[in-house]
């Protein structure tokens, strides 16, 4: 176990108490703008809500919480990387991508908040730009938010530049931002697929954003039903005894699929550990402004005007 010190801080214990868009952003990246060399000081945002009281006394709970200072960008899960072992045995982590998505993100929500318990969200900024109500319950509901680009673009793609790979890290952020009414989410970031191109990676570090793959893939877009998704979720824990593991809010067959996979946790005498960072993302002004603008302007034509206004009389 290679823990760098200080990385990972216990800072609780806590009985139980509680068709995104496939394409990548075709759109030119705008000119870049430098990265302020430092980044400037945390702008004060409110404190996230905690988690209601728990009213279950037969929850599953939350086994303690660990705080995440992501200084230089550490990787979790070791899908990819090795370095930070930190879950004890039955210790898991829940995540959930590509959300906030109607029907199935709120039944999610209600399942957590059912079982006590707690998970990290990876929210995809356009549906974070659809459904910003629902990002702002997963935010109510005490739950942890990082994000995982704006268009789920695959940032191994060749066909991106440098400046749109770094426009959809860091449009996702600002994205999230906005829908959370202005509260920056946690430094935490997921690749759309699991796939690390090392540049971004490096340029992640430098944005002291920690990245997140998983130790433990449902596979829950390739299930057929319910039954399938906790089935390959508990084969997996079988084997591997704990770790990170990957789901989708976006998925109908894993809202369905939840509260038996928490049921089944407790009952197996797992823990579930939430993790928190030490301090919210510094999103970059010039990302924060686009996003901004696409807000106000939702459906703004780009047409050319002279497709738009025609004389019809001199
Ligand atoms: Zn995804």
């Amino acid at each position: 176990m290679r823990v760098a010190a200080g990385l990972l801080v216990a800072v609780s214990l806590c009985a139980p108490s509680f068709a995104w868009s496939q394409a990548a952003a075709q759109k030119a990246a705008p000119a870049a703008a430098p990265i302020p060399a430092a980044a400037p000081a945390a702008a004060p945002q409110p404190k996230q809500p905690a988690r209601a009281a728990c009213n279950n006394p037969n929850a599953l709970g939350v086994g303690r919480t660990v705080e995440i200072d992501t200084t230089g960008g550490p990787g979790f899960g070791f899908e990819h990387f090795k370095e930070l072992d930190f879950l004890k045995d039955h210790e898991v982590v829940l995540t959930f991508d590509d959300g906030p998505w109607v029907e199935n993100t709120p039944s999610i929500l209600k399942t957590l908040a059912e079982e006590c318990t707690t998970g990290i969200f990876f929210e995809i900024g356009k549906h974070a730009t659809y459904y910003p109500e629902i990002a702002k319950q997963v935010y109510a509901a005490g739950h942890t938010i990082g994000t995982h680009t704006w268009s789920h673009a695959t940032l191994v793609n060749k066909k991106l530049s440098e400046d749109q790979r770094k426009e959809e890290i860091e449009k996702g952020f600002s994205a999230v931002k906005w829908a959370l009414g202005g509260v920056s989410p946690a430094p935490f970031f997921r690749f759309p697929a699991l796939q690390h191109p090392p540049e971004m990676v490096t340029y992640l570090g430098t944005r002291n954003i920690a990245i997140f793959s998983c130790d433990l893939d449902s596979f829950d877009f390739k299930a057929r039903n319910a039954k399938q998704v906790e089935d390959v979720i508990f084969k997996k824990l079988a084997k591997q005894g704990k770790g990170i593991i990957l789901m989708h809010d976006f998925h109908k067959h894993t809202a369905e699929a939840l509260p038996d996979i928490l049921k089944r946790l407790k009952a197996e005498g797992f823990k579930v550990v939430a993790m928190r960072a030490k301090a919210p993302v510094q999103t970059l002004p010039q990302y924060d402004e686009e996003v901004l603008k696409d807000s106000k302007l939702p459906t703004l034509s780009q047409r050319p005007v002279s497709s738009v206004v025609t004389d019809v009389t001199q």
